[in-house]
C-alpha cells in the first residue's frame, strides 16, 4: 500500500463510523455498474463532513462525490480514492414562508410532494427525476413542469434562491442567487459540495394546489407511458441538440435507426433513444462502448455531434 493510501486510511479510520473500504459503486447508482471505491464516506452532519474532507485533503487522496448516483456511469475497476456520499441526516426538508429549505441529499420526488403539501407550487417538474438536491443543483436537472395554467420547461435554477457548500478543503460558503450561473444541463458550482439549499416557490390556495396535485399524477404518468422507468438506467444520456429539424436526442437516435441497438448487458431503449438501460448484467464498459457507437452513427448519417449529460465517475 503506498503513502497515499496509508495516509487516507489511518485518517479516514480515526472516521470510523461513517467512512468504510471496498464499496460496491454498482450498489449507489441507477444503472448498477461500478466496480468498488476504495474509501466510503457518509458524513451525517456538517461536522463530519468538515473532517472527512480535512482528511481526504491532508492524506492527498483523489475525491469525488456521489448523489443518489442517477446520472452517473461508475467504472468497471472502480475508483482508487474517496466517494463521498451525504448521508440521509442530509435528507431534510422544511417550509419558512413560501421558501422550500432542505439538505443536499434531499430526493426530488419527495421535495414535489412536501412541497404541495405546504401549499407550495412550482416544484412539479422535479416530481419523476430520482436524484438530490445537490446533484440536481450541480447539473441544473430539469423536464417538464406546470405553472398552475399551462405546461412548461422548468429547471433547478428556476427558482433557486440560495444554498450552503463545502470547498475541498472543508470551508463553509453561503452563496445566493446571483453568485451562481446555471445553463442548460450545467452550473458553476464545481467541487463545491451542496449540503443545503433554499428554492422560492409559488404560494397556491387549497384549490391551486388540488390542481397542481393533478398534474404532478398526469407528468408521472407521462413519464410511464415514455420512458424505461423501472428498468436500470441513467436517466438520459445526451443532451438535447440544438439543431435544425431535430426534437431531441432521443428522437433523432430513434429516426436514425439505432434504438434497440444493443453491446454486452446494454442497450438502447426501445421505450426512449435517449436511454440506455442495464439488463442486469451489463458493465460499465458495455455502456461506454455503445454511447461511441451511437455518437458515431449519429455524426455518420446526421452530421450532429452528440454531447453527454451523464458522468463518469471514474
Ligand atoms: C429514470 C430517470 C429519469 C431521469 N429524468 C431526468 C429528467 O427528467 N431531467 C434531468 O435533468 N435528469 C433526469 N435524470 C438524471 C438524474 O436523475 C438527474 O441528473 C439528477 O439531478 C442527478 O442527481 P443525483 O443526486 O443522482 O446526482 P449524481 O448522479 O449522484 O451526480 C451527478 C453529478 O452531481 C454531483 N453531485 C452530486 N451530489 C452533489 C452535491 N451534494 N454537491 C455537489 N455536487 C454533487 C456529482 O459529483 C456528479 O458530478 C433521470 C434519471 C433517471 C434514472
Amino acid at each position: 500500500m503506498n503513502a497515499v493510501w496509508e495516509s487516507t486510511q489511518s485518517t479516514l479510520e480515526s472516521l470510523a463510523s461513517f467512512a468504510q473500504q471496498n464499496e460496491l459503486l454498482s450498489r449507489h447508482t441507477t444503472m448498477r455498474v461500478g466496480g468498488p471505491a476504495k474509501f466510503w464516506a457518509e458524513p451525517q452532519s456538517e461536522a463530519e463532513l468538515e473532517a472527512t474532507l480535512r482528511a481526504v485533503k491532508s492524506a492527498g487522496a483523489p475525491l469525488k462525490v456521489l448523489g443518489a448516483g442517477s446520472n452517473l456511469v461508475a467504472n468497471d475497476a472502480g475508483f482508487e480514492g474517496v466517494v463521498l456520499h451525504l448521508g440521509n441526516r442530509f435528507s431534510w426538508q422544511r417550509v419558512h414562508d413560501n421558501l422550500l429549505v432542505c439538505g443536499g441529499a434531499a430526493l426530488l420526488p419527495k421535495l414535489t410532494h412536501f412541497a404541495l403539501k405546504n401549499n407550495l407550487g412550482n416544484f412539479e417538474w422535479a416530481c419523476g427525476i430520482p436524484g438530490t438536491v445537490g446533484g440536481s443543483l450541480w447539473g441544473n436537472a430539469g423536464a417538464r413542469g406546470f405553472n398552475g395554467r399551462e405546461w412548461e420547461s422548468r429547471d433547478a435554477a428556476a427558482d433557486f434562491h440560495s444554498l450552503v457548500a463545502y470547498d475541498r478543503e472543508g470551508a463553509r460558503h453561503e452563496l445566493q442567487r446571483g453568485d451562481v450561473e446555471f445553463a442548460y444541463r450545467r452550473s458553476s458550482i464545481g467541487e463545491l459540495i451542496v449540503t443545503e439549499a433554499t428554492f422560492a416557490l409559488k404560494p397556491l390556495s387549497d384549490e391551486e394546489a388540488a390542481r397542481h396535485r393533478e398534474a404532478v399524477k398526469e407528468l408521472l404518468q407521462k413519464r410511464r407511458d415514455s420512458q424505461p422507468v423501472s428498468a436500470a438506467s441513467a436517466g438520459c444520456i445526451w443532451k438535447n441538440p440544438k439543431a435544425p429539424d431535430c426534437r431531441g436526442a432521443g428522437e433523432l437516435i430513434e429516426r436514425l435507426g439505432l434504438k434497440s441497438r444493443r453491446v454486452g448487458g446494454a442497450q438502447v431503449s426501445a421505450v426512449h433513444g435517449n436511454f440506455i438501460v442495464n439488463d442486469g448484467s451489463a458493465r460499465a464498459n458495455d455502456i461506454l462502448q455503445l454511447m461511441s457507437e451511437i455518437e458515431s452513427e449519429v455524426l455518420r448519417q446526421s452530421g450532429i455531434q452528440l454531447e453527454r449529460e451523464v458522468r463518469f465517475l471514474d
